[in-house]
């Protein structure tokens, strides 16, 4: 084991070099070229360590463009790998090649800040991360002498949009396993997460009536007031329940000042804790709906939906964060959780009944900003954290098992 540890802390160097390429390489949700490119350098880098690599088409998802039309969109292919597909104990590693920077970003560099921080696009959320993966895996197949683990590495190209292309390949892949690994960055001081909210993505199109604004402006029916009613009773869900947000995001609406808008567009996101949470909201959004409809020659449609729901700390999750400790405790530093409002695909593995750690990627922070930054020790440190939870599960003869030893 020790054999191991070592190995991983002499990839120090090769591990930053690495990560510098890959935080070169744009691989903003939404550029296609980039995620191929990002892609096929995971592809390659992951076949060293995999039986098998291939590539997966993520589904389409549709948008509401800017006019009310609802697009059919594309996204990046995911990568697959597997390993020893026929071993009975089976577990499912998960990351993200995309990130929430596109082609056209002013933020496309790395930069090595001081002597143990860089910045740059993608290099704690979750470049870093795919790297521990990796390293933790090679380091259990150099050094493990008896692997019964079979792993499956699945890493897709839209987390960053709510992971709606890769949504039923997780949920699919999350039945074949006991356990989830996810590599989101920990926070810079390493606290993990234990509990997140869920999440969902919306856009309300309200179609009113065009007029001329000075001759028959009675005749028009205005979808951006009527936008404006609608979004004062979505804001006014926070105040009527405490455990939900909603979070109105961005509005489009109108052509000229001159005409009665007959359209308008709203884009707003709801995080929930409870499944009643999810049910509440549901039924306050067909109520607002109801009401617009209700409005002479007014209409409304609601697209999108709650896609994470939200993620407990389950006694599943206790137990592993237990088993995590230990490890942590061998290398000489402690786990510490807490609960976030964000959500990753750890929640979709959650819903599919797959217990999961989501956050074992690198220390690092200001993510989703031109700032994001990660720790270079965490590289290895984390790597070593998840080689040696590697090794207990190797070591267990099933997690269910050892649920029931702990309770
Ligand atoms: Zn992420």
């Amino acid at each position: 084991m020790s054999e191991a540890l070592a190995w991983i802390d002499a990839q120090q160097s090769s591990l930053q070099q690495r990560l510098m390429q890959w935080s070169r390489i744009n691989s903003g949700s939404h550029n296609l070229d980039g995620l191929a490119n990002m892609h096929q350098t995971l592809a390659d880098a992951y076949a060293e360590v995999s039986d098998s690599v291939e590539s997966i088409t993520a589904d389409s998802y549709q948008i509401v463009r800017a006019d009310g039309v609802v697009e059919e969109k594309q996204y990046g292919r995911m990568l697959h790998c597997l390993k020893r597909p026929e071993a009975k104990r089976r577990i499912l590693l998960v990351g993200h090649m995309d990130t929430v920077f596109p082609a056209d970003s002013a933020f496309q560099q790395p930069a090595q800040i001081d002597d143990n921080t860089i910045h740059g696009p993608g290099v704690a959320d979750m470049k870093g991360g795919l790297l521990c993966m990796l390293t933790a895996l090679k380091a259990y197949e150099q050094f493990t002498s008896d692997p019964q683990l079979g792993w499956e590495v699945l890493i897709n190209a839209d987390e960053e949009l709510g992971s709606h292309g890769s949504r039923a390949t997780i949920a699919k892949l999350a039945t074949h396993s006991e356990i989830g690994l996810v590599y989101e960055p920990a926070l810079a001081d390493g606290t993990m997460v234990s509990s997140r909210k869920g999440s969902g993505n919306f856009s309300l199109v309200v179609h009113g009536k065009a007029a001329h604004a000075g001759r028959e402006f009675n005749l028009g029916r205005n979808a951006i007031a009527q936008l404006a009613l609608a979004m004062q009773a979505l804001h006014g869900l926070n105040e009527k329940r405490d455990s939900i947000i909603c979070n109105l995001g961005t509005i489009t609406g109108g052509t000229v000042v001159n005409s009665v808008a007959d359209l308008a567009i709203c884009h707003f996101n709801v995080r929930t804790e409870t499944s009643e949470d999810e049910t509440w909201i549901q039924n306050q959004l067909k109520e607002i709906i109801v009401n617009i409809n209700a409005e002479d020659g007014y209409s409304a449609e609601l697209h999108g939906g709650l896609t994470r729901p939200p993620k407990d700390f389950s006694p599943e999750i206790k137990a592993l964060f237990t088993l995590l400790s230990e490890c942590s405790e061998q290398l000489g530093f402690e786990i510490k959780h807490q609960a976030t409002g964000g959500c990753c695909d750890g929640n979709n593995l959650a819903a599919a009944g797959l217990p999961n750690i989501d956050t074992l990627g690198v220390r690092g922070g200001a993510i989703h900003t031109e700032d994001e930054f990660m720790l270079l020790d965490s590289l290895t440190e984390r790597s070593k954290l998840s080689y040696l939870l590697l090794e207990k599960l190797n070591q267990m003869d099933s997690f269910e098992h050892y649920m029931r030893s702990q309770s």
